[in-house]
């Protein structure tokens, strides 16, 4: 077992950390005060300077325009950009566009490449994935309300969405949507089907509102719905009743995507406690650090840290070594752990910052705020640790039926 991080990594990394010194913690407080749309001018410019380091799109194969990184060293990097709310942004390797980008490679026509896929690499458009729906219960990913019908050489879509990450300024939208209702499987029903925003029928219903934030440009989440919205059939991404498949897809290299942010987050909050806990005096000479309790938090917090970065690592070079399917435990392992690791070091980490933790002058409030979302999207903990358990069962002897 080699725990030595490579050399190239550790280049990276610290190209990454120069880079966010320099340009991106000194955006962060405008972030927390002012809506995301004010600030995508800035950004640009960020975003420019990070092209010219060559990890612009870092998931992506060098080929297509991108940084070539293959996913544990992107796990590294993700790492280092999750420090800050907008350090993916910046980088171009954002929900949902991190995504997107993965399964248009994988399952993209040369012409949907060509239109979409190469654009989104070079940060020229966003996009936007439409699948969850507020009348079916999302955890189920096969029961969906969402239809399209044929009609000539076109889809026409019918269905309502919500919580679709980054629609308002996306260019198109990936829908998935009931083609095959006749399927004997559940599994074969649904498609994938790319949808130009501007497509008649299209209709971007809100930002919802969460926590307080109703987010704008990227930092948004949408209802959206479909009327009569109609598209050519060649807008079907991957083979018609295959959604399905092409989900799970996006969501297995997705879930280390998301894990390691959540290990940056949870370093930068720790990092923060420990410094509040040092500096911060309870009465002349007695650092808060001094009580038990705040030596507690700290340890646990770094015990926890590691574990979960231990085993998101894991998880990547396994997808590497053997690809997403064999890696399914693991996956679901990560996604639960290290979403919960993620609200005790923030939860704690407000604490030992009392009311200042409550503030915005730290980054601490808008990520209790918004991450408290980790333990639902991607499969909410509940559904992952289902899965965990019928595997292990399984082995001795337990038959569980798969059915929600
Ligand atoms: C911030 C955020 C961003 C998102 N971005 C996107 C996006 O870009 N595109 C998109 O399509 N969707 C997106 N989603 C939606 C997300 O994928 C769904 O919320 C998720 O799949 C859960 O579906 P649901 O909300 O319908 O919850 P439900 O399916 O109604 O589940 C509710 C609760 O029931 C419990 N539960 C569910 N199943 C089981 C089970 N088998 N056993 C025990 N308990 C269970 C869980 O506690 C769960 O939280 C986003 C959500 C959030 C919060």
């Amino acid at each position: 077992m080699e725990f030595t991080i490579p050399e190239r990594v550790r280049n990276i990394r610290q190209i990454v950390r120069d880079f966010m010194q320099r340009e991106i913690y000194p955006l962060e407080l405008a972030l927390r005060s002012r809506p995301f749309r004010e600030l995508v001018p800035v950004l640009a410019e960020k975003r420019a300077k990070a092209q010219q380091t060559g990890l612009f799109a870092p998931h992506i194969p060098e080929a297509l325009g991108g940084g070539g990184l293959s996913l544990t060293e992107f796990a590294f990097m993700s790492e280092e950009l999750g420090r800050s709310p907008i350090g993916h942004y910046v980088f171009n390797c954002q929900a949902p566009d991190v995504g997107n980008m993965e399964i248009l490679m994988a399952h993209g026509t040369a012409e949907q490449q060509e239109r979409w896929l190469r654009p989104l690499v070079r940060g020229e458009i966003r996009s936007c994935f439409t699948m969850t729906e507020p009348e079916y219960a999302g955890s189920n990913p096969v029961w969906l309300g969402t239809t399209a019908r044929k009609d000539g050489s076109d889809w026409v879509i019918n269905g309502q969405k919500w919580f679709a990450t980054a629609v308002e300024g996306a260019a198109f939208a990936i829908c998935m949507a009931v083609t095959n209702p006749e399927a004997p499987s559940p599994y074969s029903r649904a498609s994938m089907i790319i949808v130009p925003t501007g497509t008649p029928g299209f209709e971007l219903v809100r930002n919802v509102s969460v926590m307080g934030d109703q987010g704008s440009d990227y930092a948004s989440h949408a209802e959206v719905s479909y009327q009569s919205c109609r598209v050519p059939q060649a807008n079907t991404l991957g083979a018609e009743g295959a959604g399905f498949i092409i989900a799970q897809d996006r969501l297995g290299p997705g879930r280390i995507h998301h894990c390691m942010r959540w290990i940056g987050i949870c370093e930068r909050a720790f990092e923060l406690m420990c410094q509040r806990a040092a500096q911060r005096e309870l009465g002349p000479g007695k650092p808060l650090g001094t009580r038990q309790i705040v030596q507690q938090w700290i340890a646990d917090s770094r015990a926890e840290i590691n574990g979960a970065r231990l085993m998101v690592l894991h998880a990547a070079w396994k997808i590497d070594a053997e690809g997403a399917y064999a890696a399914r435990e693991e996956i679901s392992l990560i996604k639960f752990t290290v979403a919960n690791v993620l609200q005790r070091v923030l939860d704690r980490a407000i604490q030992v910052h009392g009311a200042l933790g409550m503030t915005d002058d730290t980054p601490l409030a808008y990520w209790y705020a918004h991450e408290r979302a980790a333990r639902i999207y991607d499969g909410p903990d509940e559904v992952h640790k289902t899965v965990v358990a019928r595997r292990i069962l399984r082995e001795h002897g337990l038959k569980i039926s798969s059915s929600p």
